[in-house]
């Protein structure tokens, strides 16, 4: 049965499939909050993201964070309407009489939120524009403010098609040692672990002269699809060459890390992948490796667990070495 906090994991899986949050500001958002400020003459504008605990803005004017508390979030309410959710006076509105962000600073009154949702409806944020005094907002002004929802979602769907491998959706390759490198900085700072693991198909060569290529890519979509059912919505999965891939684990030490691999070893090895031809069946050998405070880049630690991968693979595939 679906509960509400499944329903809550699926959704920030999704929105962290668009590796978009903590990353630095770009044209592209900041022209469309600059032009709601102007359509609405408002002061404030931004496009906001709602991550688990906080919302988080892409791009903003007129504030001067980069995030607030999520319980705080008038966004968190908007994106779950089906179209523009308007606040003439926020000071009358019992959700949001009490909100810190009403009773000081920035003082909102007015706000208008349209939705951010993804192809699949899931909901991510809002594009908003808000006011310091209330007022209201006609329908032409909503159109246009639905018509710059619109292009933050396109804009956020091309970094993603440029950010994302097209056959399994994993990161490729430069972008994921960026996000690495970004989970590596946060670990330091935090003082918590980081651990990552190379997962690499086994006798893959075998799958494509056996089925055909064809076959074996859809292997590697079915493979992907296993190893994220196992991955946190905060862990990253890259795709460094044909049958290789990266997860990075934050907050895991080497011990948890060898858990989901062991996890994932297994999800892969129980999957049956159904062809016109028979049933296709791949196991994957895996390594693990902690960070240290000697790597100076997550090549370093991706390398180590390259060695026990290469381990795994020597002592006879399908299994996970550190
Ligand atoms: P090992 O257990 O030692 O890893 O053996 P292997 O056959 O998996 O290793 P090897 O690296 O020799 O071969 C990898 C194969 O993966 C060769 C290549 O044709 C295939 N491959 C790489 N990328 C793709 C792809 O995108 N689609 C398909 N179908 N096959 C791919
Ligand atoms: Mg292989
Ligand atoms: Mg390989």
């Amino acid at each position: 049965m679906s509960t509400a906090q499944d329903d809550e994991e699926l959704r920030l899986r999704k929105l962290h499939q668009y590796d978009v949050l903590d990353t630095p500001k770009e044209d592209a958002f900041e022209r469309i909050t600059r032009l709601v400020t102007a359509v609405l003459g408002v002061p404030i504008a931004a496009v906001t993201l709602v991550d688990g605990g906080r919302q988080w803005f892409k791009s903003q004017q007129g504030l001067n964070v980069s995030e607030t508390p999520r319980d705080q979030s008038f966004c968190a309410h908007a994106m779950l309407g089906s179209g523009p959710m308007v606040v003439r006076d926020a000071t009358l509105d019992q959700r949001f009489s009490s909100n810190p962000l009403v009773v000081g600073d920035p003082d909102i009154r007015f706000y208008v939120g349209i939705p951010l949702r993804a192809s699949d409806g899931t909901p991510l944020g809002a594009l908003c524009g808000i006011d310091t005094k209330p007022r209201d907002i006609g329908e032409r002004e909503l159109e246009i403010l639905g018509d710059l929802a619109d292009l933050t979602m396109e804009q956020l769907e091309l970094r993603l098609l440029a950010t994302r491998d097209s056959l399994t959706g994993a990161m490729r390759r430069g972008h994921f040692i960026t996000s690495a490198t970004r989970d590596m900085a946060m670990a330091r700072r935090m003082g918590v672990p980081l651990s990552c693991l190379m997962i690499d198909a086994d006798k893959f060569k075998h799958i494509n002269d056996d089925w055909g290529h064809a076959v074996g890519d859809d292997v590697l979509i079915h493979l992907v699809s296993a190893i994220s059912g196992e991955l946190r919505s905060s862990d990253s999965l890259g795709r460094m060459g044909g049958e290789e891939f990266c997860a990075f684990l934050p907050n895991t030490n080497l011990h948890g890390a060898m858990q989901v691999a062991e996890r994932v070893r297994g999800a892969i090895e129980a999957m049956r992948i159904e062809t016109p031809g028979g049933c296709v069946q791949v196991t994957a050998s895996i390594g693990a490796a902690e960070l240290t405070g000697l790597d100076a880049t997550p090549e370093e630690m991706i390398k180590r667990a390259d060695i026990a991968l290469y381990q795994a693979k020597h002592t006879g595939r399908n299994r996970v070495a550190a």
